[in-house]
């Protein structure tokens, strides 16, 4: 193996604790990271673009491409389907780009349990107060009253399972959280695991050099 192979960053919260804005953030930190974008059955909120922030599918559309075996996980959330197409993870990682997940618990659990699991690392970020998630979702005024009252009953759902990531960080000051974002993702890079190509040429000249004294 020539190239490394690329790291699979999952970010999980609750909605509106601040996971797009800490997504994009570390984007521009680094542009080399590939955002990996979902399917969805979900209908598109005003100014999202199909292909862009989702796939937007039918749920005929949607589940003739689990069929196919093309969803790399998938799960049922607030109602409706949310999946991780397989092809474009599979093109990254082998070019050795890292690629972030923006996905839920369970679809945390569904990749963390298969063969590329031994390459994921996973983020957990909690809202410093449920009144300040309430607040955010209202804020954002994405979605009705309805829907913020549905996302705010589930959210307890998602933060139960905060144990179950490898780094938790609670989003009280997004430029702070962005930093110990930042600090995660170069700590994982330095993992011995993805350097490897970069150190087996290392240890080979350490080696020589070893040999020559
Ligand atoms: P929203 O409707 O606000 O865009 O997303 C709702 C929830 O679905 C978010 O918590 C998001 O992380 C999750 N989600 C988005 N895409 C995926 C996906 O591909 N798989 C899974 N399992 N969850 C997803």
């Amino acid at each position: 193996m020539t190239t490394r192979h690329g790291l699979l960053i999952i970010i999980s919260s609750p909605s509106g604790a601040g996971k797009s804005t800490l997504c994009q953030r570390l984007r521009d930190w680094d542009a080399s990271i590939v955002s990996s974008i979902s399917a969805t059955t979900r209908p598109p909120r005003a100014g999202e673009v199909n292909g862009t922030h989702y796939h937007f599918l039918s749920s005929a559309a949607f589940h003739r491409q689990i069929d196919a075996g093309g969803m790399l996980e998938y799960a049922k959330v607030f109602k409706q389907f949310y999946g991780t197409p397989r092809a474009p993870v599979e093109e990254a990682i082998k070019a050795g780009k890292d690629i972030l997940f923006d996905i839920d618990w369970q679809g945390c659990q569904q990749i963390q349990g298969s063969t590329l699991g031994a390459h994921a690392e996973s983020i957990f970020l909690l809202p410093p107060s449920m009144q300040e998630l309430r607040h955010r979702l209202e804020q954002r005024a994405k979605d009705s009253q309805e829907d913020i009252d549905h996302r705010m009953r589930k959210s307890w759902g998602e933060i139960s399972h905060w144990e179950d990531y490898d780094y938790v960080l609670v989003n009280q000051d997004i430029d702070q959280t962005e930093q110990d974002l930042i600090a995660i993702v170069s700590a994982m890079r330095l993992k011995p695991h993805y350097r490897h190509p970069q150190l087996r040429a290392h240890l080979r000249h350490l080696q020589q050099e070893h040999s020559r004294a």
